[in-house]
């Protein structure tokens, strides 16, 4: 199948409310500008100097998803065009973000990364960490910042029940933390999970963003 067979399949199994952010990490600009013709226009990258590359050589309408694990002192290099940060997992990155974001007179929306799976080796905040960061008086002086809203990775496994019940978790603190501290504010809506090997029952579990690798690109070569 060619890149646009797939995006037409994917596209076929997302309701309205879901969003294709296409990861074109490791990928060459040739394939991007493949899902581009055939009406892509969310990119996501894990790695800062090569999402700032891509940025520069390809069309300007593309929306650029940050999805990877960022380092503060990185923030500057994608503050001026990225559209969404999906891996915040601290107020420091936050406060970070905000600061660059103001030197670009510009609004860059966030997702928190919440820790759902099992494996210790991923990033992410628990239920207590993320309303440390919102109950923060330093949260409520930022301006140029947006949470729209959560992302998590699911366990690596072929146990379906197991990757549902983590989905299901990430749902239930979204359904939480918007009750409790963005009531009436309509911009906190993403529920950023599901990827090539688990989309469908992040589908079926609430998700509102699926990010989408190796579906529609092919397996990548490190
Ligand atoms: C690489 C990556 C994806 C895409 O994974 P595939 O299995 O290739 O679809 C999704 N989310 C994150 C955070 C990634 O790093």
């Amino acid at each position: 199948m060619s890149i646009e067979q797939k995006l037409v399949f994917y596209r076929s199994q997302m309701p309205e409310n879901v969003r294709l952010v296409a990861v074109s990490k490791t990928k060459p600009n040739e394939m991007v500008l493949e899902a581009y013709d055939a009406g892509q226009r969310i990119f996501g990258e894990n790695k800062v100097q090569d999402l700032a590359a891509k940025q520069g050589l390809l069309p300007s309408d593309i929306q650029w998803h940050f999805i990877g694990h960022l380092q503060r002192n990185k923030v500057k290099l994608i503050a001026a065009f990225v559209d969404t940060i999906h891996a915040v997992d601290s107020l420091r990155l936050l406060k970070e973000i905000d600061k660059q974001a103001k030197a670009c007179n510009r609004t860059i929306k966030c997702l928190m990364q919440f820790h759902i799976a099992e494996e210790e080796s991923k990033f992410g905040l628990n239920y207590e960490e993320a309303v440390g960061i919102l109950k923060s008086d330093e949260y409520s002086g930022m301006q140029n910042i947006q949470i729209s809203g959560l992302m998590g990775m699911a366990t690596y496994t072929n146990d379906i029940e197991k990757v549902r019940k983590e989905f299901k978790n990430l749902r239930s603190y979204f359904d939480s933390l918007r009750r409790t501290f963005f009531k009436d504010k309509t911009y906190f809506r993403e529920i950023s999970m599901g990827m090539s090997g688990d989309y469908k029952i992040a589908i079926e579990e609430g998700s509102t963003l699926i990010r989408i690798g190796t579906g529609i690109f092919g397996p990548r070569n490190y």
